[in-house]
């Protein structure tokens, strides 16, 4: 795709240009596709008051209007989706099915969250008197997005922000900033000034955000190392925070799993958008019974899918996102090379061409402190680990200061239930994969997170409690 649109920042329902601009490259050909404003502290300061200006009235203005607000961002969304998901590819490089799904999944998001109801909560109401606990909005919030699935993420940051009666200002990846900035031009006349500001900048605009003193609230996705920095940035002042951060997630196969059915299911949750997901299975312990034939389910299934560009019809798996991942990935396969770890798939890099890609990559047992296997890769690499006991794969699926997500595969629901129950993540799919609902929480333990996102839980972390108690009778 080549992209010849000017792209513009969202600020105070303005769309805004900078003298300076950064480069976006699309990373199936490493092409320079657009460049876009490279926003600094006085574009921030700029949105924050506008955002906070707003903020103002937006916070009395009646929940039923603010929802239609989001409804609107949805069916812009939904009815601008071909060109949205060709460009999400062009800057992201998930195929074109797979950014399809992140755009309408998006539009569904913001449609289905827009209905969800903070309600008062009685605490008393006796002779003596009548205590109520009310949602507040925080006010001014700062979203942080990475670069994995970008318009889902800036999604899950304005819509419950709008729909508690906080406003925004919005801070993409710098490596896919496009679609969102898109997004921004599209809603420009359907949120009110204000309410939503999306500006872009380098990585160096992050700590502004969290060091700003009229933002409330951080609401940030990405890498738990910058998880730290914010909650450190953020404590200056004491601003709220939600992370979403990264995640080493296991999936564990017991030995009454279907091999032939589950083969399928467990590359998809290791392989889609080329394994940047936060949640996608990066671990996989396979019960020594069935280890050798589903270990050969799976390569023979990998063998089958296209690694190439988004944009090209059979394309499975698209490159890694940006250049610094990309050696990232391919640093860590090869210390599995120089360590003498066995590959079943994959694993040689085509160093000629352009474009990040890194070929489906299925270790065979490699050792738990393989940097491979305990580190998280977020790239198309799968190690598959043998175990004995359900007890032992427990206690190595523990072992992390990750907690995000987890999988058990079983024929039987009961004991993959029981062993869901043990595992320290905060989703665990017994049977599936990847499955978020807008009306669930979803959040990590240990240093995959702090807070939650979707759900009335998620909704709430965008507000304060207030207690109002009123004496009856006081002076009768
Ligand atoms: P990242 O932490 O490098 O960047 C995320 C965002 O933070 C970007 O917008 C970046 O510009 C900004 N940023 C960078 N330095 C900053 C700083 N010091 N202060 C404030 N902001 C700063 O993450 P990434 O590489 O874009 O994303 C990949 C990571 O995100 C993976 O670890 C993945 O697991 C995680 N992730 C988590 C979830 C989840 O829901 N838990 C979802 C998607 C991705």
């Amino acid at each position: 795709m080549t992209v010849t649109q000017t792209f513009a920042c969202l600020i105070d329902g303005e769309l805004v240009t900078t003298g300076e601009t950064m480069d976006v490259v699309n990373p199936a050909n490493e092409q320079v596709i657009a460049r876009v404003p490279a926003c600094g502290e006085a574009e921030l300061d700029r949105a924050v008051a506008a955002a906070r200006r707003a903020f103002q009235t937006w916070r009395k203005t009646p929940v039923e209007e603010r929802r239609q607000v989001i409804q609107g961002i949805a069916a812009a969304i939904k009815d601008n989706a071909d060109e949205l998901f060709r460009l999400l590819t062009s800057e992201q490089g998930k195929p074109h099915s797979q950014a399809q799904m992140e755009i309408f999944g998006a539009a569904g998001m913001a449609a289905a969250q827009s209905t969800l109801n903070l309600e008062e909560e009685v605490n008393e109401d006796s002779d003596q008197r009548l205590s109520r606990t009310r949602r507040v909005p925080v006010g001014v919030v700062g979203g942080i997005v990475p670069w994995n699935f970008p318009v889902m993420m800036a999604i899950q940051k304005i819509v419950p922000a709008l729909l508690s009666g906080c406003t925004i200002v919005l801070k993409p990846s710098p490596f896919t900033p496009l679609t969102t900035l898109r997004i921004a031009e599209l809603i420009k006349d359907v949120v009110p000034a204000g309410t939503v500001n999306i500006i872009t900048g380098e990585d160096s605009l992050g700590p502004l955000i969290t060091a700003h003193p009229d933002i409330d609230k951080i609401t940030f996705t990405g890498s738990t190392a910058t998880g730290k920095k914010i909650m450190e940035g953020a404590s200056k002042d004491l601003k709220r925070i939600t992370l979403e951060l990264g995640g080493n997630d296991a999936s564990i196969v017991l030995p009454d799993a279907d091999v032939a059915k589950v083969a399928e299911q467990l590359f998809w949750s290791s392989f889609s958008n080329a394994g940047q997901i936060c949640v996608a299975a990066k671990r996989i312990y396979i019960h020594e019974d069935i280890y050798d034939e589903l270990s050969q389910a799976i390569a023979d299934y990998a063998k089958n899918v296209t690694v190439g560009d988004g944009a090209q019809q059979g394309t499975g798996v698209g490159p890694i996102q940006n250049k610094k991942q990309f050696d990232r990935v391919c640093e860590l396969i090869q210390d599995a090379k120089d360590n003498g770890y066995k590959f079943l798939v994959g694993g040689d890099v085509d160093p000629s061409g352009s474009g990040y890609y890194v070929p489906i990559t299925i270790l065979d047992n490699p050792p738990e402190d393989a940097r491979i296997v305990a580190e998280e890769q977020f790239g198309p690499v799968m190690p598959l680990m043998k175990f004995s006991t359900t007890e032992e794969a427990i206690a190595r699926a523990n072992a992390s200061e990750y907690g995000l997500a987890g999988a058990v595969w079983t024929g039987d629901t009961d004991k993959g239930v029981e062993v869901a129950e043990q595992l320290e993540t905060g989703t665990v799919w017994v049977n599936e994969y990847l499955h978020l609902s807008p009306f669930t929480p979803f959040g990590g333990h240990k240093q995959s997170g702090f807070g939650t996102e979707y759900g009335i839980e998620g909704l709430k972390e965008f507000t304060y409690p207030q207690v109002i108690t009123v004496k009856k009778n006081a002076f009768a």
